[in-house]
């Protein structure tokens, strides 16, 4: 590693200590700028890595409510406004007992660079809380939203800050945290995405994670001249981005052969039936495990990262961060895995990635393959400005596209900059060079 690239790794680590995902997120992103920064000279002058690394805004706040019993309940609030350099600052909120300020600040700075791929004018930013969802009642849901959004209100807006769901935030969150901007700010506006379709949402907003990895997917797999038709493929997760990657990818005939969830993972050989799913996890908030009792063919292991010991085609890691680490690659690649295309937010780890491209496994990152949704929620701000709804097969076209340019962008970045075939540094190179350039432009900001 060049010295400079180091010292400001060092300095990230000693400035945020304990914060060991975002450390994770920035090595890898600093580590694949090196050949942009030998040859962009004017990078290091105005220290860009060092600003970068930086966010703009970091919000922390309380957040009380009342549980059922008429008991008060303290969680903590997050929002990190990363970087606005291409556009008002656009990621999640995540409600998962996990959840701290490093957390949030791995996934806003992946953000940055995830929304700069998707060729629109968005910024990066991401929030959320360590409330958990799970056994919660409906009107505590609401309740803790409500709250959550009293304080978040102030420093969020349509041309400021548009947050979105993530894990444990999806539609029915986005609409009690929407309802309660109205009520605070008198104001109907695009201020959040994952809208329903019924007041501003955009149709396949829901899908467009899910649906755009597959996508993303298939430009790989043409790589080898594949396509997903009679693949076996395991998905982790059985949430928002699992699910439509699920249904995607059988309606191009691949056969989806296990998912799961935080409690295990269930292995349908001949095909996992996603209405059962839908029905389990959509409907009822159930537990994966439940799919047995319908399916009685399948079987349920307690072990949920066991899913990567199962011999497949493709692997769709759509739970949470360091899913797959070494060991599940290394028994991924010796099972004879083509492809990985990454659903969540930095599911693997730089461990992990090594082995797959040391194989010659297919990686697809995160950054790239999961950009579909974010890219979706920039065309419902552009709905929500122009007071427009388009239809499903116009979203659909145009995450296509995106998705194809994304693809497309990462490949001609790897190989301008001497990595030919390696996704990852494509990626990052294409993400961060355009967001350099933009930092540039504006001064010392
Ligand atoms: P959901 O909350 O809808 O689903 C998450 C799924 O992962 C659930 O099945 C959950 O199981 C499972 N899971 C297993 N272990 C964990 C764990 N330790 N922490 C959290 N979840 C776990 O989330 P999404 O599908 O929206 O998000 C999944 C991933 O995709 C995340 O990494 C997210 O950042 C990323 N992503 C999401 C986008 C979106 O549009 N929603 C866009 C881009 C990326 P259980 O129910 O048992 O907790």
């Amino acid at each position: 590693m060049n010295p400079y690239t180091s010292a400001i790794i060092e300095q990230v680590i000693k400035k945020n200590p304990e914060q060991k995902e975002f450390h994770q997120a920035v090595q890898e992103v600093f580590e694949s700028a090196e050949p942009v920064i030998e040859m962009h000279p004017e990078f290091k002058k105005s220290k860009l890595l060092e600003r970068i690394a930086e966010p703009e805004r970091q919000i922390i706040f309380r957040v009380t409510w009342q549980d059922d019993k008429g008991n008060i309940q303290v969680n903590r609030g997050f929002r990190v406004e990363f970087n606005s350099a291409i556009g008002p600052y656009k990621g999640g909120l995540r409600f998962h007992p996990t959840v701290n300020l490093g957390i949030v600040k791995f996934l806003g700075f992946e953000q940055i660079f995830k929304n700069s791929l998707t060729g629109l004018p968005i910024g990066g930013g991401k929030g959320g809380s360590d409330f958990d969802p799970k056994g919660k009642s409906e009107s505590e849901i609401m309740r803790f939203c409500q709250s959550f959004m009293t304080e978040l209100y102030r420093h969020i807006g349509m041309n400021t800050d548009v947050p979105a769901g993530d894990i444990g935030v999806g539609s029915r969150e986005i609409g009690y945290l929407f309802g309660q901007y109205k009520r605070i700010r008198n104001r109907f506006e695009g201020v959040l995405t994952g809208k329903g379709p019924e007041y501003g949402g955009s149709r396949m907003r829901t899908e467009a994670t899910g649906y755009g990895l597959v996508y993303f997917l298939q430009e790989m797999l043409k790589a080898l001249s594949k396509s997903l038709k009679g693949l076996n493929v395991t998905i982790s997760g059985s949430g928002n981005v699992a699910i439509y990657a699920a249904e995607k990818v059988q309606q191009f005939g691949g056969n989806v052969i296990a998912m799961s969830d935080s409690g295990g993972y269930i292995n349908d050989p001949g095909g996992i039936h996603l209405d059962t799913i839908k029905k389990i996890k959509e409907v009822k908030r159930g537990r994966i495990e439940e799919y047995i009792q319908h399916h009685p063919n399948a079987a349920f292991s307690e072990d949920w990262l066991g899913i990567w010991r199962l011999k497949a085609d493709i692997a769709l890691p759509c739970a949470t961060q360091n899913e797959i680490d070494e060991a599940s690659a290394r028994i991924l690649s010796d099972n004879g895995i083509l492809a990985v295309a990454e659903g969540a937010n930095m599911p693997t780890t730089p461990e992990a990635i090594d082995v797959f491209l040391n194989k010659k496994v297919l990686f697809g990152p995160g950054k790239a393959a999961n950009a579909g949704g974010v890219a979706t929620s920039a065309l419902e701000m552009a709905q929500n400005s122009i007071r427009m709804q388009w239809t499903m097969e116009e979203v659909d076209a145009r995450l296509k596209t995106i998705m194809s340019d994304i693809f497309r962008q990462c490949q001609q970045a790897a190989e301008q900059y001497g990595v030919a075939g390696d996704l990852v540094s494509g990626a990052n190179i294409a993400g961060f060079l355009k967001v350099g350039r933009a930092m540039l432009a504006q001064g010392l900001v």
